[in-house]
């Protein structure tokens, strides 16, 4: 992916594109590769970085979602379980299968939680995920070491994808570009183009690098923005908000608190939601909580309730005490649901996507949903754009479309597995004298891997190497803002930046990383 390419080609004069799309997380990046692998002509413009909204903060789960069975939202599921099994397919660098523990500690619980994900895996009958089982107590604690045993009874272990969210999206860019589609980072949309009839004809959009504006015309523009996706409704006209903002937070711990490789799911929380503790690099993730919030933006803030709420149910659990102390990052994710009406509590708000085109305007939005199925998001919305732009109709070819970095080589191992084909080219530059160091002890992240993605991965900022291209930030806050200096001098180097970037950079990622420290202290 180069930047520059496609800021040539957005400022190409006479340009009329097919689709032009808002928005760089999964619900855009799936369109652009859907759209462009149909061969229709595409540009993405992203205001931030790719994933920097909700598409990097997710609970890294693969999944029908266990807890929407008991809703009865049985084709919401299922739709999702075949998801679950294209992802697995074409991405397989950065989706695994992941064991999931429920632990019962009454009589019923394992009786009535192994119906359920029955029911889970019959939905999903014909995929390549191994089916559910009920363990004895002593498995359960054997699979969850630090698991509470007192008055455990056994439990139910069951099998769902876990993923990189944030490396998939890079991938997807990187797919979407490898199909002919424009996509940039740090390009703003600042206004709608019009017709005189109201149609929407175009957009005007800011690179946020240089403060220099442009437009440029499409035949039909996707609003793609998730919990922003009001904003730019506002650039259309004047109308009541349809998005519901809701936080979600995580606490990263490390190892010692579930020293497993299975994922504990604790299937009722207080307020009735189900929460994970799930291994992920050399981390633990934990979370959700589900937090209604009035205000949308890129760096949403844990609240201390949120993060009590997550230590108060995982001690209820874990026979060890786990606190604030225990916590190397904290981050926050905002859920765009979409409101059916006036309704303002989450619980009861749509959990599915919601796709529609302005009757005047034409704009046409793709809201909610969840990452897993981002892709048949991306195969409806496409229809719909193509049909609104009279294109001619093309069939949609990603459930068979390799996504960027799948290979077939099994042999690639360790911190680098992830990046799936490119492991090859970051590992004949780490040959080169120093390439091969790590930027901090307590990271893999090595002076090789920076390089790789200023080069090939669009990162412009040391937020998009320690948040997004690796996870460093979400690892270890701490460490990823004492790295912070050394990699912005590789970025200098890479990115030809001067001193005052350097200084400036530190200054803002700074600012950003702390928040994903955990300053919080228990009541
Ligand atoms: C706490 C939490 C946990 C979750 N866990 C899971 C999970 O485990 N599994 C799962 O499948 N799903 C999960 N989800 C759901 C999933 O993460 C989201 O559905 C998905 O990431 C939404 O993607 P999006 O592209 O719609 O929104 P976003 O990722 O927020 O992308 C919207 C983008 O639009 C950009 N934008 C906004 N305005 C403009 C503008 N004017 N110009 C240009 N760009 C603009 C923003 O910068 C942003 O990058 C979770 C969600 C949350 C909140």
């Amino acid at each position: 992916m180069d930047r520059q390419q496609s800021l040539s080609a957005l400022r190409q004069t006479g340009e009329v594109w097919d689709i032009a799309i808002i928005g760089g997380g999964a619900s855009g990046l799936g369109v652009a590769v859907d759209a462009a692998s149909r061969g229709y002509r595409v540009c993405l413009l992203e205001q931030s970085d790719f994933a920097k909204g909700t598409s990097s903060r997710s609970t890294k789960i693969i999944h029908g979602g266990v807890r929407y069975l008991k809703q009865g939202n049985i084709s919401l599921v299922r739709k999702a379980l075949d998801e679950r099994a294209t992802l697995l397919r074409n991405a397989p660098h950065v989706v695994s299968k992941m064991r999931f523990v429920l632990p019962s500690y009454r009589w019923w619980e394992s009786t009535y939680y192994g119906a359920g994900l029955r029911l889970y895996d019959f939905l999903a009958r014909g995929d390549d995920f191994p089916t559910c089982r009920k363990l004895s107590r002593d498995e359960v604690v054997s699979a969850l070491p630090t698991i509470d045993a007192h008055r455990l009874r056994g439990g139910v272990q069951y099998w769902d994808g876990q993923f990189d969210d944030a490396r998939l999206a890079i991938n997807l860019a990187t797919t979407a570009t490898e199909q002919g589609a424009a996509v940039a980072n740090y390009v703003q949309v600042t206004g709608l183009c019009k017709t005189n009839r109201g149609t929407v004809c175009g957009i005007k959009w800011r690179d946020v690098e240089t403060d220099r504006s442009s437009e440029l015309l499409a035949k039909v523009v996707v609003n793609a923005t998730g919990p922003f996706a009001d904003s730019v409704l506002q650039l259309d006209k004047t109308r009541p908000p349809v998005i519901s903002p809701s936080q979600g937070i995580h606490l990263v711990f490390d190892r010692s608190v579930l020293p497993s490789q299975q994922a504990l799911m604790v299937p009722k929380t207080d307020d009735g939601r189900v929460l994970f503790a799930i291994p992920w690099h050399d981390v633990v993730v934990a979370g959700t909580t589900d937090t209604l919030v009035e205000t949308v933006g890129l760096e949403p803030i844990p609240q201390v309730a949120e993060v009590d709420f997550i230590l108060k149910t995982l001690n209820r659990y874990l026979d060890i005490d786990v606190s604030s102390q225990h916590v190397r990052s904290v981050f926050a994710g905002i859920r765009p649901l979409v409101r059916r009406s006036g309704n303002r509590k989450t619980a009861s708000l749509s959990r599915d996507h919601s796709l529609w085109e302005d009757s005047t305007s034409q704009l046409v939005t793709i809201a909610g949903g969840k990452w897993t199925t981002y892709r048949q998001m991306a195969e409806e919305t496409v229809n719909l754009a193509a049909q609104v732009a009279k294109l001619p109709p093309r069939p949609c070819g990603t459930k068979e479309l390799a996504i960027h970095g799948k290979t077939e080589d099994t042999t690639i191992s360790g911190s680098l597995a992830h990046y799936g084909s490119d492991a090859a080219i970051i590992e004949q530059w780490m040959q080169e004298p120093g390439r091969d160091r790590q930027i901090h002890a307590d990271l893999k992240l090595s002076h090789a891997e920076i390089s790789f993605a200023c080069r090939h991965e669009m990162a412009r900022t040391i937020d998009d190497i320690l948040a997004r291209r690796s996870r460093s930030l979400l690892i270890n806050a701490r460490a990823a803002i004492e790295a912070a200096p050394d990699v912005a001098s590789i970025m200098a180097g890479e990115l030809d930046r001067d001193e005052s970037w350097i200084s400036q950079q530190i200054a803002t990622f700074s600012t950003i990383a702390e928040g994903y420290v955990c300053h919080f202290r228990q009541k």
